[in-house]
């Protein structure tokens, strides 16, 4: 992503799905106007999900995503399926796309509840209508399907581009119904406001540049119209004493909250990126009850800890060293730890008492909720990187005051 992107995490996911040969690929590259995916008659051309990002308005930036056939078969057929089911957990609007010319199949119909299972508006679109009698209907509007799901149909030909501009305006309007209006920190703040945020320039930090978490808080701050100030943690105490009045708010890096915490008086609120980004992309509530659990870790078990992305590690990386050392000093055990980064997070987490997850800014506020969910219905509890560092810190409580939990 460059710095001039929309990130992935903070575009509606627009997920093509259907069977082999139902034209999806055609059908996205015709949407995107480009060849974002490689097209031929053979069926499960598509192997891997395949991204592209892209505007449509009104809806914004989206991210589209062509899927591989959800009927293939064999061995590697079974894994491009469970890509494809994969994907399921970040759609924020579904594209079945079936051949008009066959109707459709007992897949389809799977694929419609998946999406009704989990609340994904959709749009059906019958794909090949240049091949039929009748020329392409006008898009029926948007209704409820009778499961509470918001959904539409559409016939259309990718190949003359028939029924396309129905297609986008069906998409873009179910994009902007599903869009989440959660803010970063721009509700914690007025116009006028000071938001102090400190951002450490060591090692581990990434040469020339800030990282995504910090950019959006700067942006979000910046809409709420309030002033934020970036510094060093060496920097703090003279631009607190440059300032003339307390700052309205004080968003860390995780890795300083100790530092941080000792310079600031108890009155000035604290918080960290990653606490604010829990709070945005996921339940905040439900990972404080996964930190608490750490404290009933034993030896035995095994805690996974997962990055939305895959980043360059250094000596001592906060994923694999520091919060391991954490949680054994949070935990009193030793337990054993295991590591997931970018979309590898495990469909099954039951050999896992407890997950650790970072602030999953380059995940969208659906799949940060699926692997909530998925980590809820193992039983197993999950907390955010922020949280188990201010813990470990003891200064929970200070950390989530500011947010008023
Ligand atoms: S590790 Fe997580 S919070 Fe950090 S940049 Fe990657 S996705 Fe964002």
């Amino acid at each position: 992503m460059s710095l001039n992107d929309t990130p992935s995490g903070e575009r509606a996911h627009v997920a093509f799905f259907g069977v082999r040969n139902a034209g999806k690929s055609s059908l996205v590259n015709a949407l995107t106007n480009q060849t974002v995916s490689v097209v031929s008659d053979t069926a499960g051309t598509t192997t891997d999900p395949v991204r592209k990002a892209m505007e449509l308005l009104p809806a914004g930036p989206v991210l589209v995503i062509d899927t591989p056939g959800i009927d293939d078969a064999g061995d590697l057929g079974d894994q491009r399926v469970a890509r494809a089911k994969g994907v399921l957990d970040t759609a924020d609007v579904a594209v079945l796309v079936v051949d008009a010319t066959r109707g459709m199949t007992a897949f389809d119909e799977k694929l419609v509840g998946a999406f009704q299972e989990r609340g994904i508006p959709y749009v059906i679109a019958e794909n090949k209508a240049d091949l039929l009698e009748e020329s392409p209907s006008p898009a029926a509007a948007i209704g409820d399907d009778g499961s509470g799901c918001r959904c539409a149909r559409v016939r259309l030909s990718a190949k003359t581009g028939a029924g396309l501009v129905d297609l986008k305006g069906l998409i873009a309007a179910l994009a902007v119904c599903a869009r989440d209006e959660r803010r970063l920190v721009g509700d914690l703040l007025v116009p006028g406001d000071v938001v102090v945020l400190v951002i450490p320039l060591d090692s581990a930090a990434p040469k020339g540049r800030i990282i995504l978490p910090q950019q959006q808080v700067i942006r979000d701050a910046l809409e709420a119209g309030a002033f934020p100030c970036a510094t060093s943690v060496e920097m703090l105490p003279r631009l607190l004493a440059s300032l003339g009045r307390p700052p309205r708010l004080v968003v860390t890096d995780s890795q300083a909250f100790g530092r941080v915490a000792e310079l600031l008086p108890e009155s000035t609120p604290l918080t960290s990126f990653s606490i604010l980004m829990a709070r945005y992309k996921g339940n905040l509530a439900a990972q404080l009850e996964g930190v608490r659990a750490l404290e009933g870790l034993a030896d035995a078990d095994t805690v996974l800890i997962a990055e939305g992305c895959t980043h360059h590690r250094t000596c001592e990386d906060i994923g694999t060293v520091k919060l391991p050392r954490w949680i054994r000093e949070i935990s009193g055990a030793n337990p054993q730890f295991a590591f997931t980064s970018g979309r590898d997070f495990p469909e099954d987490l039951t050999p896992y008492a407890a997950v650790v997850h970072c602030g999953g800014c380059t995940l969208n506020a659906r799949e940060m909720a699926s692997r909530i969910q998925r980590a809820r219905e193992r039983g197993v509890p999950l907390a955010n990187y922020g949280l188990v560092i201010a813990c470990a810190h003891n200064i929970l409580d200070r950390a989530l005051r500011p947010l008023e939990l």
